[in-house]
């Protein structure tokens, strides 16, 4: 089966290594601090994903020494620190104590303006996901807690990146609909391959509606012809079943002659077989005078 676009997007994010020190503390921060728990109680994520689980697991040894441990469950994995001494290492890292009442983002953990994109991917890998553009612009990210869901909120606000929150099943979502919105976020996380990708959909998006515009306004001057033309044919039968058609004026007479010998042509055309010099209008007119005669009975 093909990998959702979700999770070709994590795995491009999973094998980013940030250079700076100060991004992987920030990358673990954003990793740790939006999985399922994060105080001296617990710490823990728990996903389906193998690579993501392996880089949370990565990032937290980094920063803190403190390997987690992977327990694989009937759906997910869960990724945790058993032991509280460590738990308050990990916690320590980020100038907490674990005793904390609500779960914030503490923005000393982003010491520079560089640490911000990789916060995002860390926090995306543990609770973000994306639908297929192809399918619709969606990104967002699943946030358990109020208030840390408004500190997102608030930090992608900063950025220039204003999400719209929702609720869904007690959590916060915090998420995306336009497609620019979704590339900025996508190269700030630097998933350059996959902001390319969108980037490509988009412009193919574009061009495919374009042209369905241009073949729905064809067809509907086509239909728009053929309606006129049936009318007209239908009013020459009538002006005939009569015994009218002889009797009209010279000009019409030949032009419903015309007309009835060829049911298809367009204006221009029936002007050019009418031999005259008479504009496309002259004949619409002799048309549409045709049809009021028949209608007038
Ligand atoms: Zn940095």
């Amino acid at each position: 089966m093909a990998e959702s676009f979700s999770a070709e997007l994590k795995k491009e994010l999973c094998n980013i290594k940030a250079e700076k020190s100060c991004c992987v503390k920030a990358q673990a921060y954003g990793m740790l601090l939006f999985g399922r728990h994060f105080s001296s109680r617990a710490i823990s994520l728990h996903t389906e994903n193998t690579m993501v689980a392996a880089r949370y697991r990565e990032l937290t040894q980094e920063v803190s020494g403190v390997l987690p441990r992977i327990t694989s469950g009937s759906q997910v994995l869960e990724c945790g620190v058993p032991e509280e001494s460590y738990r308050r290492r990990v916690l320590s890292v980020f100038g907490l104590t674990g005793l904390e009442l609500t779960r914030r983002i503490n923005r000393a953990n982003l010491e520079n303006e560089c640490c911000a994109g990789a916060f995002l991917r860390g926090s995306f890998l543990s609770c973000g996901s994306m639908m297929n553009p192809q399918k619709d612009y969606h990104l967002e990210f699943l946030v358990p807690r109020q208030r840390l869901s408004e500190d997102l909120a608030a930090l992608l606000g900063e950025l220039e990146l204003s999400p719209k929150t929702a609720m869904r099943g007690g959590a916060r979502v915090v998420y995306f609909k336009e497609s620019e919105r979704i590339e900025d976020l996508l190269t700030l996380m630097s998933a350059v391959k996959k902001s390319l990708e969108l980037m490509d959909i988009k412009i193919y998006k574009d061009m495919r509606n374009r042209v369905n515009r241009l073949t729905n306004c064809e067809t509907y001057n086509i239909t728009k012809t053929v309606k006129a033309a049936v009318t007209q044919l239908e009013a020459i039968d009538r002006l005939e079943k009569d015994g009218r058609l002889r009797g009209l004026p010279e000009e019409l007479y030949r032009i419903a002659l015309i007309r009835r010998e060829n049911p298809e042509a367009s204006i221009s055309e029936l002007a050019a077989l009418s031999g005259e010099t008479i504009s496309r209008s002259g004949i619409n007119h002799r048309l549409k005078k045709l049809v009021r005669i028949a209608e007038e009975g």
